[in-house]
Formats: C-alpha cells, sequence, structure tokens
C-alpha cells in the first residue's frame, strides 16, 4: 500500500451506522448520515446508507455535489445555514436545508420558485453552544417568514450542540426544544416533520447515561459516531462501537538516536509557536513522511504501543520509538485521527485513499463466464479463445446469470446496454470502478461511480459528452493525451483511478479503439503495442472482474475477435514467456 494513504473499511461504517439505527429505531428516531468528515464520499456515504440512515447530511455544496454526481439520490440536507448567494445552489442540490435568517430564506425562496421547486427548511435555535441559530423569542417571526414563502416548506426545528463552544445536549434543553416544536404546530396549524435534537453528542447521552430523548425529538445528525464510533462528551470510544474505520498509514523514513533537547539557542518553528522540550536524555527517533501541511498532529494517535508524537514540521511527524517494538525504515506506521485531524487527511492531495479489507469483499475470479450470442459461441476463435483461459487456470462457463466468482465477458455488438450489464456483476457491498476503451465516450452519462471510472483512447467527443465529462470529473484521456504522456503513463493513471477506492473495475473494451479489431485499420487509435500495454498493465492489477468486449457487430469477423481475443488474454495474465 502506497504511503501515506488513508485506509478506510467500509465494513466498519456501515455496521456502525446500523448499530446507531438500532438505538434510535426504537425511540422513533430517524437519523441523517454526516458525511463532512469524510469530504462527501460517495464510498463512504453508500456505506452509510447500507446501515440504515434515512438521508445525508454535509456542510459543504462540493461534497453534496460530489454525492450527486455519484448518483446518489436519497435526501441530502445543508447543516451550514446557507449564504445568501449559495441559496441557488443549495436549493438545486439539497433536499432540506437548516436556517436562521430571513434573509437567507428570503433567498432560498426566490431560488426555488426559479427553479420551480418547494424547498425543505428547518429552523435553527440557539440553545446555548453559541453558535447558529435564533433564540426561542425569534422562532415564531422566523417560522412566519418561512410560512409566508410559498416555495418553502416549514419542515421542522432544530438545535445542534457541543460544537462552538463544547454546551452539552441535556434532557431539560431538548424538552425546551420540543414544546417550542409544540408552539409553532399550534401557532401555525401545521405539522413538523423533524424535530432535529443535535448530533452524535446526543447519542453519547442515550449511549453512557441511559437517557431517553423526549418523545417529539424524532431526528438525529450522527456523524462522529458513524465515522469514528466516537463518544463526544469523552473524545473516547462509545462501548460496542469500532473506532476503525479509518486509519492513517504512512512510512518511517529515518530511525536515528537523537538527544530530546535541541542544540543552539532557540526562536520560533516553522510556524511560528515556541516549543519547550522535556529533558530525557538520548532518545530513539523516528521521522514519518507526515506533516503539518497533511494532518494536525495533535490530532494523531499511533495504533501501536509506546510510539509518542514528539513534533511536525510542514512535512516530517518526529515520533519517539524508544519504548515501542522495533521497527525498521520502510516500515508502515499506523495512526488513528480525531475528527479534524480526519477532515485534513481526507482533503489533502498528498494522501491516498484506500479501501481495507477488499480481499475479503471480492474474491479473485475462479472462472471465465462467457455470454454471448450463439454464433459467437460456435467459432473456432472462441474455442482457440477459450482453451488459452483453461491454460491461464480459468474454468469455463457459458451464458446465465454472472455468480460472485465469475469473471463475465460479454460480447455485444454495440454500446447499448453496457451499463446494465455491468451492474448484473455487482455484488452489494462491492464498489466497482469501471476502464473504458472506446473512441467515443457513448452513454458517458450513465456511469454510475464516476470517482472510479476511467476513458481511454477517445477520438471524437460531442459537446454533451465532454461537459458531462468535466462536471462528473471523470478521468479521460484523449488519443492526444496518449500521445502527449504516453501509453504507459495514462495507463497507469487510468488505473490507479479505477482501483484505488473500488473492490476491482470492470473492462469495456470497445473494437474502434484498437488496431486489428475495427474493420478500418487506418482508423483505430491505439497501436496492437499500445493496446497490448494497456491489457499487461490490467493484468498485473490482478483487479480485472468484468469484461464487456462491445463493437464487433451482429456477426463479428473472425479476424477482428481474434484480434481482440489476443487482448484479452493479455489482460486475464497470458505472458509470452510463461
Ligand atoms: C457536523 C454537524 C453534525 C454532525 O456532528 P457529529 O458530532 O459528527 O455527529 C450535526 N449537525 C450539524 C449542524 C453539524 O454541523
Amino acid at each position: 500500500m502506497p504511503a501515506p494513504s488513508v485506509i478506510i473499511d467500509l465494513d466498519i461504517i456501515a455496521e456502525n451506522t446500523r448499530r446507531v439505527a438500532d438505538t434510535l429505531k426504537p425511540q422513533g428516531i430517524g437519523m441523517f448520515g454526516v458525511t463532512k468528515a469524510a469530504c462527501g464520499s460517495p464510498l463512504v456515504a453508500r456505506a452509510m446508507l447500507r446501515g440504515g440512515v434515512f438521508g445525508l447530511a454535509d456542510s459543504r455544496l462540493d461534497n453534496v455535489r460530489r454525492l450527486r454526481h455519484a448518483g446518489i439520490s436519497a435526501p441530502i440536507m445543508m447543516l451550514r445555514i446557507p449564504s445568501v448567494t449559495e441559496a441557488p445552489d443549495v436549493v438545486r442540490h439539497c433536499d432540506l436545508s437548516l436556517n436562521s435568517e430571513a434573509a437567507v430564506l428570503d433567498a432560498l425562496a426566490e431560488a426555488a420558485q426559479e427553479q420551480g421547486v418547494v424547498h425543505d427548511v428547518i429552523l435553527m435555535l440557539e440553545m446555548g453552544d453559541r453558535r447558529e441559530g435564533v433564540s426561542p423569542e425569534d422562532l415564531i417571526p422566523l417560522a412566519q417568514t418561512a410560512m409566508a414563502e410559498p416555495s418553502l416548506r416549514l419542515a421542522g426545528i432544530g438545535a445542534n450542540f457541543m460544537c462552538a463552544s463544547g454546551v452539552l445536549p441535556t434532557v431539560e434543553k431538548l424538552e425546551r426544544l420540543a414544546r417550542l416544536a409544540d408552539d409553532v404546530e399550534q401557532r401555525f396549524g401545521t405539522r413538523l416533520d423533524y424535530v432535529s435534537g443535535g448530533n452524535s453528542a446526543n447519542l453519547a447521552l442515550m449511549e453512557t447515561e441511559g437517557v431517553k430523548m423526549p418523545a417529539r425529538i424524532n431526528n438525529l445528525r450522527i456523524g462522529s459516531t458513524i465515522l469514528r464510533g466516537e463518544n463526544s462528551f469523552t473524545g473516547g470510544t462509545l462501548p460496542g462501537y469500532d473506532d476503525g474505520a479509518f486509519t492513517l498509514e504512512a512510512e518511517l523514513v529515518e530511525m536515528k538516536t537523537k538527544q530530546s533537547l535541541p542544540d543552539g539557542e532557540t526562536g520560533p518553528d516553522a510556524f511560528g509557536n515556541r516549543l519547550t522540550f522535556k529533558d530525557r536524555g538520548a532518545r530513539l527517533r523516528g521521522i514519518v513522511n507526515l506533516g503539518r501541511v497533511d494532518i494536525r498532529p495533535e490530532g494523531l494517535k499511533a495504533r501501536h504501543r509506546n510510539i509518542e508524537i514528539v513534533t511536525a514540521s510542514s512535512d516530517h511527524l518526529i515520533v519517539d520509538i524508544t519504548e515501542a517494538k522495533k521497527f525498521a525504515v520502510g516500515d508502515p506506521i499506523r495512526f488513528e485521527m480525531d475528527y479534524g485531524a480526519l477532515v485534513q487527511a481526507m482533503l489533502s492531495p498528498y494522501i491516498e485513499k484506500h479501501l481495507a479489507g477488499r480481499e475479503n469483499i471480492a474474491p479473485r475470479p475462479s472462472a471465465i463466464r462467457l455470454i454471448a450470442d450463439a454464433s459467437v459461441h460456435d467459432l473456432e476463435e472462441t474455442r482457440q479463445f477459450l482453451l488459452g483461459a483453461t491454460a491461464l487456470g480459468f474454468e469455463i462457463k457459458r451464458d446465465g446469470a454472472p455468480e460472485p466468482a465469475d469473471l463475465p465477458l460479454w460480447i455485444i455488438p454495440g454500446r447499448n446496454g453496457i451499463h446494465e450489464l455491468i451492474a448484473t456483476a455487482d455484488v452489494e457491498a462491492v464498489e466497482s470502478g469501471l476502464l473504458w476503451m472506446d473512441s467515443d465516450p457513448g452513454d458517458i452519462g450513465a456511469v454510475v461511480t464516476p470517482e472510479a471510472a476511467a476513458l481511454l483512447g477517445i477520438r471524437t467527443a460531442t459537446r454533451e459528452q465532454a461537459a458531462i465529462i468535466g462536471e462528473r470529473d471523470i478521468v479521460a484521456f484523449t488519443m492526444e493525451d496518449v500521445d502527449l504522456v504516453g501509453i504507459r503513463e495514462a495507463t497507469r493513471r487510468a488505473i490507479k483511478r479505477v482501483t484505488e477506492t473500488t473492490d476491482g473495475f470492470a473492462l469495456v473494451l470497445h473494437a474502434s479503439v484498437a488496431r486489428g479489431m475495427d474493420a478500418d485499420p487506418r482508423e483505430a487509435g491505439l497501436s496492437y503495442r499500445e493496446c497490448s500495454t494497456v491489457m499487461e498493465r490490467v493484468a498485473a492489477s490482478e483487479e480485472l472482474r468484468a469484461i464487456v468486449l462491445a463493437g464487433l457487430g451482429a456477426e463479428p469477423d473472425p479476424a477482428a475477435l481474434e484480434s481482440a481475443y489476443g487482448y484479452l488474454l493479455s489482460a486475464l495474465g497470458k505472458r509470452i514467456l510463461a
């Protein structure tokens, strides 16, 4: 695993979510899963949805867009009170938002009216934490503003605790919130959908002190308990929850015995802080390839016993390993992160993100399942290809539905229905990447996980296709790009993209992309060598899970089919000298 990386265990996220749901459901409380500490990662969001959240909540529009572009259609709540200028985008991407200002409600109403929708608002009450919200006396006038706007729906009221000032939620405060909900309902003769009582701190109150939420509280917004198993009161872990969903892994790059005191006159460090150190004599110290640029070192704790964090500069994290087990330069060092460090690590472009335990989720395929027209099955070229696949150790199956250890190979005439085919190969809880080799981006809008998709070999694209590629942030290498960076580098980046946060990927190989498969050899983009290089890298990744061979027409030309089979055998791991 390249370091530094954040290793994300989606199973733990889903399991922690289930646990929260088990606590809340009997009390009639629903929850929104808060994705902001994971920067709106669609993978994390889907794990939360699998675990039973009703909707998702985030504080940043960029994160919400990321969720929407990944095709997530669950309700999304905007947590941070919107600014006037972003009101149109909040209405466009979010189903509901938390609010405290009449001017913002006006802006939301205007935007909703323009977009022809009704936007749900929750009004926030200030209950001591001194962050967002109106005082109880100002609630009715604000509710009046919301009620007066036909394009807004007053969906509820809410409060937030333990954020700006660390003020704890209490039953007394929550009862006050419940009474205010009654007041609003009586005053306006409406029914509020949400009385949103707070965040993970409320859950800590319930789980550690056995406190029941007042009956009217029917919603919480939960982030840190799901992501970190955190007890918000103590910073520790709540009993029964797993704190291992995110691990920061970096590498030991220096190990030397050094004096614990600096030598020489001292001024401020690189960040303007004046530090004092304790004289502990000579200590065995390590340097880990992380720094303040990536991470807040105060928010890290080593997952190994007896490693102490001493200090950090922009790029060097200094640890004391005198009392730890024996390490060597090059060893991975693992850290847990607090909420702040987690966001920062998720944001850092220098830190890769990987999924943990994928080998447990998606087994390596042991069989090739050829799904094609009967005439293709009968061809001599097909027989030869299947013999080649058998020699590589694959069992051969024909047609029918793909089973978990199968690598399905569909041969289809054109581009129609590719996304649907790939979807049938996906097992629940498996995130698939998509490496699409084609001269034309096809139905690119239907890509399910754009963050794990890459296009290679594009020669033409319509304006619409180009816009979708840009908007959904899909990695695309045109033939021009391939000429510029070279096929090896383009392939490396593409495969990185489709494997980094997935349990393997599907390969779409369209006849128009490479020499030999295409009817008109002058048209094809990639040369025989270039396409073979891609296939060899695909094999080396060991993450190929499905193949769609497309564009050979209803009755494939045997020579074109033979070329395509040759490429596919390379992708399955055939070597010249094997
Ligand atoms: C961040 C946030 C939450 C989630 O808090 P956790 O402690 O992570 O559960 C809930 N509500 C609002 C308004 C937030 O900003």
